[in-house]
Order: C-alpha cells, then sequence, then structure tokens
C-alpha cells in the first residue's frame, strides 16, 4: 500500500472539534469516579482481544500467532506511570488516527450533550463508554498518554500515538515486535493513587472481574480477574451477588436488575443464556438512538457484541449474553444475521422471557407494577407488532380505570367483575389522565357503575385492532354515539319538543361544517354538550395518532350532542323563541362547541377562545 511509505515521519495532527471540547471538559474537571477510565481501557482491550479471537479462528496470516490472548498492566509508582498492554488486533497508522483523532459517529457530540443535560447527576461521566468515546477518559488523570501498537496484519508496522489533551496529538514509528496495543500513561500529580497495584486490583475486582480474558498485574502469574462465564454456570449455582456484580459489569447500570432470566437447553438448540430486565428504562431505548441486543458467544467466544435478532424488537430493553455451540464458529457475522439457528435461539429466548413476564405477573404483582411502569409501552408495541406473541402478551397488559385510583388492572380482572350483561370492554382516550377523569362521555358510565379503562398513550389506540376481542368482549370507545344500548337511543330520537328542534337548526347553522352533525343526547348529565364519533368514523384514538404523526392541528368532525336538560341549553331554547339577537345565542353555541373540543384534545389553539368568553362574561355582569 502506498499509504504506508508516505508516513514514515513523524507527523503533528489537529483532533477533531468536538473531541477538542470533549478532552477540555475531561481534563479540567474534576470527577469522583475517574477510575472508570481503567475499565475504559481494559474494556477496548477486551474487544481487541475478542476480534482477535475471532480472526485467529478464521485467518492464518497473523502475527504472534502463538501470543496469549491477555492484559498486562505495568505499575511504576516512582515514576507515576501506568501501562495497559494486550494482545488484541492492533491498530494501523491509519486506524490510529481514524479511532483516536476522529470520531465517525457523533458520540462525542452526543456525549457532550449528555453532560449537559445530566447536570444534577452527580457522576455523568460513567455512561462515557455507551457513546463510543471511552478511550478518551484517560485524559482524566494523565498528564501524557502514548499508545503504541501494532495491527495483527503481519506486514503493517508498529506506530506510536501521543496526546496531553490538548489540540494536537503526534504519530511517530515505533519499535514493537508483537501484535497488539499497549497504553503508557504519565498520570497527574493528583492522580498518583492509580500506579498502586493495589488500588489497581481494586478497581479490576469492581468494574471488570467479567472481562473473559487473563488481566496480569506486574510480575504476578496469577491473573485478578475471575473470568467466569457465569452463563455456562447451573442457575443454583450462582450468587444473587454474583449475578448482578455481572449484570453491573455487562451494563454499566447502578440499579440492581429487576429480574434474571437464566436458560440452559440441549434440544431443539444448545443454549446457555443469562438475561436481565433492568430496573428502569434507559430512556433512549425509545427511540432506538441507543444500540441495543445480546452479546453472542459461540464455545465462549463472543462473535457479536450487539445481536438484535436473538429477541424480537419489542423486547430490546432486555440485556444479556448468549452463547451456544450450535453456532458454528468459522461463519462470517452477516452470515451469521441469517443463521437458522439464531431463529431456534430466539424462539426459546422469547418463549422464556415471556414466561418469566407472566410468572412475575401472577406471583409478584408488585414488581410487576414496577416492570409496567417502566416497560409498558414495549408490552403494548409487541401487541400491535409480533401477533404470534399475542396470546402471551395481551395478559401481560394493564390499565387504569375508573374504578381504582393507580391500581393497574389487566383485561382479565375487568371481564371478571363486569355484570353478566356486558359484553363490551369500555376504555375512554384523551389528552391526559385528568382531562379524561372530568369528560362528558363518562357520565353515562358512573352513573350505570360501568368500569371504563382509561387508555393514557395514543399507542393504546392500536390495542382494540390488535387484540380483536378479548374473551367474547369486544372493544369500544365510549365517545361512540352508539354507545348505549339500542333501546336508550330509540327513546332518545323519539320526536323532540320545537324549541330543541329550533336551536338543533340553528347549531347545524352555526357551527357549519365543523361538525357532522347535531342531535339531543340521551347520556348527559351535568354537561352541557359532548362530540362524539360517527358511525363511519374510524376510532378518535387513531384519528389522534395520525394527528401526532403528521402534525395535524385541525379538528376532526364529529357529532355535537346536545344535553336538554342542561340550564345553558334551556336558557338558549327560551332566548331563541323571544328572539334576543344580541349575538350572545351564537357566541354560546360556539363556546360549547369548542368546549367539547378542548375536552377532547383536539381544540387547535385554546387561546383564541378568550376573546369571546370575555365578551359572554361581560355580558352575564352587566346590571
Ligand atoms: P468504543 O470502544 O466504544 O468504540 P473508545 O473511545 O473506547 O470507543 O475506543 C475507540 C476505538 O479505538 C475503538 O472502537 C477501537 O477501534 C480503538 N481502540 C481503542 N483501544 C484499542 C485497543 N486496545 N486495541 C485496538 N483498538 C483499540
Ligand atoms: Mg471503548
Amino acid at each position: 500500500m502506498s499509504t504506508r511509505t508516505q508516513h514514515l515521519q513523524q507527523e503533528t495532527r489537529t483532533f477533531q472539534t468536538e473531541v477538542k471540547q470533549l478532552l477540555d471538559i475531561l481534563v479540567h474537571s474534576l470527577y469522583t469516579q475517574r477510575e472508570i477510565f481503567l475499565r475504559e481501557l481494559i474494556s477496548n482491550a477486551s474487544d481487541a482481544l475478542h476480534r482477535m479471537q475471532f480472526e485467529l479462528l478464521t485467518n492464518s496470516e497473523v502475527l504472534t500467532p502463538e501470543a496469549e490472548l491477555a492484559i498486562h498492566i505495568h505499575t511504576d509508582q516512582e515514576a507515576g506511570i501506568l501501562s495497559i498492554s494486550d494482545s488484541g488486533v492492533g491498530m494501523t497508522h491509519d486506524e490510529l488516527i481514524e479511532n483516536l483523532g476522529t470520531i465517525a459517529h457523533s458520540g462525542a457530540a452526543q456525549f457532550l450533550k449528555h453532560l449537559q443535560d445530566q447536570q444534577d447527576d452527580k457522576e455523568p461521566i460513567d455512561q462515557i463508554g455507551q457513546f463510543g468515546v471511552g478511550f478518551y477518559s484517560v485524559f482524566m488523570v494523565a498528564e501524557e498518554v502514548r499508545v503504541t501498537s501494532r495491527s495483527f496484519r503481519p506486514d503493517e508496522s508498529a506506530w506510536n500515538w501521543i496526546s496531553s489533551g490538548e489540540e494536537r496529538y503526534v504519530l511517530t514509528p515505533a519499535e514493537k515486535a508483537d501484535r497488539g496495543t499497549r497504553i503508557d500513561i504519565q498520570l497527574k500529580k493528583d492522580a498518583l493513587e492509580f500506579a498502586d497495584p493495589w488500588r489497581i486490583r481494586q478497581i479490576i475486582r469492581e468494574y471488570s472481574d467479567f472481562v473473559p480474558f487473563p488481566i496480569y498485574i506486574n510480575d504476578d502469574s496469577e491473573p485478578v480477574n475471575r473470568r467466569q462465564a457465569l452463563w455456562r454456570q447451573p442457575s443454583a449455582q450462582i450468587t444473587d451477588e454474583e449475578a448482578e456484580a455481572f449484570y453491573r459489569q455487562l451494563t454499566l447500570d447502578k440499579d440492581p436488575p429487576l429480574a434474571r432470566i437464566h436458560v440452559h437447553t440441549d434440544a431443539p438448540v444448545q443454549i446457555h443464556a443469562l438475561m436481565f430486565i433492568p430496573a428502569q428504562l434507559d430512556r433512549s431505548l425509545l427511540g432506538l438512538k441507543q444500540d441495543f441486543g445480546l452479546r453472542l458467544y459461540s464455545h465462549q467466544i463472543r462473535i457479536q457484541e450487539r445481536n438484535k435478532d436473538l429477541l424480537p424488537a419489542y423486547l430490546r430493553f432486555i440485556e444479556g449474553v448468549v452463547d451456544s455451540d450450535d453456532i458454528p464458529l468459522n461463519v462470517s457475522r452477516e452470515m451469521v444475521q441469517n443463521h437458522r439457528i439464531i431463529h431456534k435461539i430466539k424462539s426459546v429466548l422469547t418463549r422464556k422471557v415471556l414466561q418469566t413476564l407472566t410468572d412475575m405477573a401472577e406471583n409478584e404483582p408488585e414488581n410487576y407494577a414496577r416492570f409496567w411502569k417502566e416497560f409498558g409501552l414495549f408490552i403494548k408495541e409487541g401487541v400491535t407488532t409480533d401477533p404470534q406473541d399475542l396470546e402471551k402478551l395481551t395478559p401481560l397488559l394493564r390499565f387504569h380505570s375508573t374504578k381504582g385510583d393507580d391500581e393497574w388492572i389487566s383485561l382479565s380482572q375487568y371481564v371478571d367483575r363486569a355484570p353478566d350483561d356486558q359484553k363490551k370492554i369500555y376504555y375512554i382516550m384523551g389528552e391526559s389522565r385528568t382531562a379524561m377523569e372530568r369528560s362528558p362521555h363518562l357520565e353515562y358510565f358512573r352513573q350505570h357503575d360501568i368500569e371504563v379503562l382509561f387508555f393514557e398513550h395514543p399507542i393504546d389506540a392500536l390495542l382494540p385492532q390488535a387484540i380483536g376481542d378479548y374473551q367474547k368482549f369486544v372493544f369500544q370507545n365510549v365517545d361512540r354515539i352508539d354507545v348505549t344500548p339500542s333501546s336508550e337511543q330509540k327513546q332518545a330520537s323519539a320526536p323532540q319538543e320545537d324549541g330543541l328542534n329550533s336551536l338543533i337548526e340553528r347549531v347545524k347553522q352555526v357551527l357549519g361544517d365543523k361538525v357532522a352533525d347535531v342531535r339531543p343526547s340521551h347520556i348527559l348529565i351535568s354537561h352541557p354538550a359532548r362530540l362524539a364519533a360517527p358511525e363511519d368514523m374510524l376510532d378518535t384514538g387513531l384519528e389522534r395518532i395520525r394527528r401526532l404523526m403528521e402534525e395535524d392541528f385541525s379538528a376532526p368532525t364529529m357529532v355535537l350532542e346536545l344535553n336538554p336538560n342542561h340550564p345553558i341549553v334551556q336558557n338558549l331554547i327560551r332566548r331563541l323563541e323571544r328572539q334576543q339577537e344580541d349575538g350572545i345565542i351564537d357566541a354560546t353555541i360556539e363556546q360549547l362547541y369548542e368546549d367539547a373540543l378542548l375536552m377532547e384534545g383536539f381544540h387547535p389553539d385554546p387561546a383564541q377562545m378568550v376573546e369571546r368568553i370575555q365578551k359572554l362574561l361581560e355580558a352575564a355582569t352587566r346590571i
């Protein structure tokens, strides 16, 4: 390659702008948890060793093939130097520039934003590894860093990368006979603790105990880390402490997991898996920004850092490790994706996760409520995206309802306590829980003691269609015009008094095509009006989702129902009869309509009502 011959000399390069900004913060801020830099460097060394292990399976053209896959740490307390070396894949001249000088993905910028957003969090620095910029954490403790690396590719030479965390870094040709990377850190005066082998040992035990390659300190021939493939051990032999330590090192999550799921099977496919349900939702999972997926191993060799095909997407909040000897080691990573073994593993793992959740829901309702609060949205997503899991997912759904304050209920609880003649699962949707509580749609149901579920999230609107009917109960939005038994409807459509009929005519005239129809209501009690969905309209919940997605702020065309017994409606009838044309009738009609829109969360511009309200107040206060 011609590029190599061009770089025989020392060269000075400038860091990318975002990297400079990040370095500036890392060099100058005082973080109490500085020791995580070691975890990050060991994690990089371990990644390089994993990749080397994978190369060794398929590639015979490698430098120093006999070198042990290991990490060596050397401390020099007098000189204040800490060195970390690995026999991993190493880096070429160009890879050093690409990996340690620029950031192709926007990791640095994202992490800077994270640091700003999390100012109340005492240690936002802890998350650095998740943004793909963990290496730079070394500048919290380093006066100067020298990375000496030689690629495993036999015809590449070794290079030094040297930086003190300021604007620039320097590349110089280096002498290094064996493959891999060595990082020499000249420690800052206030960071000399990291040249103490006991302190290093302690940090490794805490953060890197499960790194599967031996980590040696100085001339000790015993590795300091325990290197266990915990997932291969029988469940009964794993203590909670061990499992939690493993989880912490895997995920960097400070909180212990809500549950762990251990899977050992031999048929139809051999699997050792250790999976966890975190206690808290990582918010970035909702937007899919953060990388997710299980670590995939075969014969204890890691072949993929994040595999997204081992579980359905709706279970992407699950963390863990999967190891199967049935996955051939010599397949390419691309082929792993489509391998039929992966499909088999996926179906076993999915079944286990759903079984764990089902058991938790039945036997540990409090834990399940915690789960539901954090991850309920993902279960709902699964209901709408994965029909093959519907039967197992539907019983996992929870809702708030008009009976019971903050208690979550399942569909089966709803159905069980419904009276014998009830054949529907009633639900209400709205802008917020408080708005729904006040909704005119609920009056009838409260009066008749019929339970109504609160659909609090827009995605809930998709559930009825996805589920179909549940134990022969069909879902029914309480905002439909035909929501009550047909006998009551007939009664309501009996001939009206003339006064009411003229009012209805007037309302139609005033509102024009803003409404599909105007009718007397047979379900309202204390509210003067409501907006109901006509028969030919899709569920208004779907209408809500469409509006969210299209940012459509116009109001949907619905049926305005008036309560003939309400004083406002009766006053309007009387004013019409007396032909009091001072503008109040029309202003009141418009206001009633917009009040109803507001209650539905469909009002495009509430502030615009103020002028009219004040005009009405003026009339009301006149003496
Ligand atoms: P990440 O590990 O998330 O990619 P880092 O900032 O920790 O981000 O490391 C940046 C990149 O530098 C790594 O992806 C890797 O390509 C390279 N790198 C760092 N340390 C080593 C090492 N010891 N051996 C080989 N490559 C390394
Ligand atoms: Mg890293």
